[in-house]
């Protein structure tokens, strides 16, 4: 049966319904029927081609919540009518050593939602049954679709740099990432401190648990910080001075870069090099990691704060998102 999507025909084009056969259902495939999908940052880098592996027609998409329309023969587990969630990764090839050490978005064979294949923005979307994960009841679709990309790209890097409630952290860019990173970051007990453009988030950032907040543009106050904090989350589109955010770890701390500007980063190696400072990569983690953070969400009552809009107002919802205003995710809803 045709899949009814929205999908641009070139990069920074309009989204325009657009309905493709998707063949036959693979025998380790579910098909997920669309209730709600969030807008990422990246479903806007890759209409607009800024990675340069956009391919057109492009149904952007990637963090889904549905419910099992169909599925292969071997998949076992995830009965129809199951409510599901797919994040930003959709397939790997379940046999290299990273697949089979629950590290699958290592893979060499990683197959993502929306790169060469067509995602959520649609009334279903297809994946490989191991990245299609059941949601915990106690979260509601649409506050819980951002955590399938959002929530999953903050929270991996708290697990793999062992980041507890002894720390002193920072979260810079309060957008649909970090609202939720602080959320996360305050729920294991950490001191939080927002780090923001201005000071207009600064109230809304600590009713999410942050306990003192920075604002950049035009001010001192981020080098007032220097050698605060064990662990900072850049979750921003662009580039940094990353200087300063280095100067602000203390010793043996770690910056985490999830935000993906398309530029060089410049740092001076002396100040990692006499006080051991790491610069980390981070991003969307594995199914294992997205069960662990859902699990950890609904325990806490982690959600993200969304902004509705029916699949009709797509492009409305996407400028909604380019215009910098969303507070803090914009959902589609079906
Ligand atoms: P978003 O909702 O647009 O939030 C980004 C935030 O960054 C903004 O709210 C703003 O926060 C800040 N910001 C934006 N432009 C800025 C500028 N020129 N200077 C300083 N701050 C600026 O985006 P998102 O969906 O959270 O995504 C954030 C980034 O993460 C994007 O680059 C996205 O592609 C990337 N991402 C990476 C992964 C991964 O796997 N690594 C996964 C998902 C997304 P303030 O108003 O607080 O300053
Ligand atoms: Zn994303």
């Amino acid at each position: 049966m045709a899949i009814n999507a929205y999908a641009a025909s070139a990069a920074k084009g309009r989204l325009e319904p657009f309905t493709y056969e998707p063949g036959p259902l693979g025998p380790n495939e579910v098909e997920i029927a669309v209730t709600h999908c969030g807008i990422c940052h990246s479903d806007l880098s890759m209409l607009n081609n800024e990675w340069g592996m956009s391919q057109y027609p492009l149904v952007p998409g990637h963090e889904v919540i549905g419910t099992v329309a169909a599925k292969g023969a071997m998949v076992k587990d995830l009965p129809i009518g199951q409510r599901v969630g797919l994040g930003w990764q959709s397939g790997s090839c379940a046999h290299c050593e990273w697949c089979r050490s629950a590290r699958q978005q290592l893979c060499a064979q990683e197959e993502d939602t929306i790169v060469h294949r067509h995602g959520g923005f649609a009334d279903r979307v297809r994946a490989t049954a191991d990245f299609v994960l059941p949601i915990p009841d106690a979260l509601p679709s649409a506050e819980a679709a951002p955590l399938l990309c959002a929530g999953n790209t903050v929270y991996s890097p708290m697990i793999r740099h062992n980041v507890n409630g002894n720390m002193r952290t920072a979260v810079v860019g309060i957008g649909g990432l970090g609202h939720i990173a602080v959320q996360f970051l305050a729920k294991t007990g950490c001191e939080v401190t927002a780090i923001s453009s201005s000071h207009n988030k600064d109230e809304e950032a600590r009713s999410l648990g942050a306990s003192s907040f920075i604002a950049t543009k035009g001010t001192d106050e981020l080098k007032k910080a220097e050698g605060r904090f064990d662990y900072i989350i850049s979750t921003v589109s662009a580039s940094l001075p990353w200087n300063d955010y280095i100067a602000a770890l203390r010793p043996q701390g770690v910056l985490v870069i999830v935000g993906a500007p398309d530029a060089e980063m410049q740092i001076g190696p002396f100040p990692m090099i006499l006080k051991e400072k790491t610069v980390a990569g981070g991003r969307a983690g594995a199914p294992w990691d997205i069960t662990r953070m859902l699990d950890f969400a609904a325990r806490n009552n982690v959600k993200a704060i969304v902004e509705k809009y029916p699949f009709a107002k797509v492009n409305e919802a996407m400028e909604r998102l380019h215009s910098g205003k969303a507070r803090y995710r914009v959902v589609l809803e079906a």
